[in-house]
């Protein structure tokens, strides 16, 4: 199988299993025990923690808490620095901003918070899945307290403009996150230079395992509890998932050293798919951001169905992904495709290739070709 899906989740890497194995064998002690076993798994997650400290340039290992995975990062930002800003202004401070093309992680905490009495304005995007800084200060009311903007989009790869809303956000005491689970380990963030007060970023989208992902909360941000308990310097109950800590403080240290080598291999690989595939008849790339993610690509098929390309792909071994979901054969657009107002006739046809750590020329090579003989099938059979 040729994996061309990055996007939704990643290999782990040998480098990052051999690290994690000896956690799952004899490292089982207790970060938080007082014994020797206990120590030395305290050791291990104290050092992954400078590791993704350093690769997003926070001041310091203590802004970073581990968690669950990318979506409780987020959820942990969204409740937490509202619940907080809640109570501390007696109910006063009770609004949030956020954007059109937002992970469901961030989305559905939004609306809960709704349901608790918090108001939401939702700021739409560009064609490009773009977000406009003056569409983020057009939204901000004097009862505002947080904004969240998510760094890179999942399915088209946009990258926003973090620091200056960042900026906005800081010169109005507003507390901003941004949701970087595609950015970080994929194009260089640094916490201090973009100004963020919380990011969220996960293990499985940079090769490390499924069930880690981490939050960075900047020092003097405060965050209500989303689980009660005295661990991770008392801002996230739970016992430390030791070996998937230790392999995210190893893929993170990898995407660190390889990351202007490989985003440059990658952005020269999606331009060649690119090239090989806008050839073809009946595509377009689905947006054209100014600045996007190097290894994603986002293209529409006039008359063939995503997830008809993705199925008949499969057949042939390549692992692609299409955006909109199908129910009992009724395709609906995916959240960020309707928000960018893409035409239904070609949002039906979408598909993403999301490259990554194995991608070769000759892979990108051999998906152009069954590709091309695919759409023929298709359209042949649809007679098109
Ligand atoms: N945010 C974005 C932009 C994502 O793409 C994802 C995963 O697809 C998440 C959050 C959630 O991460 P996790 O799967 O680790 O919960």
């Amino acid at each position: 199988m040729i994996y061309f899906d990055h996007n939704s989740t990643t290999p782990i890497r040998p480098e990052v299993v051999d690290a994690m194995l000896p956690f799952l064998r004899d490292g089982y002690g207790n970060p938080n025990s007082a014994h020797t076993l206990g120590q030395k798994t305290r050791k291990a997650i104290e050092e992954a923690r400078e590791k993704v400290a350093r690769l997003i340039g926070a001041a310091d290992a203590s802004e970073i808490v581990f968690t669950s995975c990318g979506s409780e990062a987020d959820v942990m930002a969204v409740y937490g620095a509202a619940q907080d800003a809640w109570h501390r202004s007696n109910g006063g401070s009770n609004h949030l901003v956020t954007t059109s093309i937002e992970h469901f992680a961030v989305t559905g905490a939004c609306r809960e918070l709704n349901a608790r009495g918090f108001k939401t304005t939702t700021v739409d995007v560009d064609e490009n899945a773009w977000v406009d800084c003056e569409a983020i200060k057009a939204a901000l009311l004097p009862e505002t307290v947080f904004v969240s903007v998510m760094a890179a989009n999942n399915e088209v790869g946009t990258i926003q403009p973090i620091a200056e809303i960042a900026a906005l956000c800081r010169e109005k005491g507003i507390i901003f996150h941004t949701d970087a689970v595609q950015a970080v380990g994929k194009i260089p963030i640094d916490v201090q230079a973009l100004g963020v007060d919380l990011l969220a970023l996960s293990g499985h989208k940079i090769n490390a395992p499924k069930g880690v992902g981490a939050l960075y909360i900047r020092k003097g941000v405060r965050l209500s509890q989303l689980i009660a308990g005295k661990q991770e310097m008392n801002r996230r109950g739970g016992t430390e998932n030791t070996a998937s800590i230790v392999g995210l403080g190893v893929a993170v240290d990898l995407a660190r050293r390889e990351m202007q080598a490989h985003g440059a291999e990658l952005e020269r690989l999606r331009d060649r798919l690119e090239t090989g595939a806008l050839a073809l008849d009946g595509v377009r790339k689905t947006a054209n951001p100014v600045k996007r993610l190097p290894g994603t690509s986002h293209l529409c098929f006039r008359g063939v169905s995503g997830h008809q390309l993705v199925v008949g792909l499969d057949l042939d071994g390549y692992a692609v992904s299409s955006g909109p979901a199908c129910h009992s054969g009724a395709v609906e657009l995916s959240h960020v495709l309707k928000a960018m107002r893409l035409p239904e006739k070609w949002g039906r046809g979408a598909l993403r290739v999301s490259l990554g750590w194995g991608s070769t020329e000759a892979g990108i090579d051999g998906f152009i070709a069954s590709l091309g003989k695919l759409l023929g099938k298709l359209r042949e059979s649809a007679k098109i």
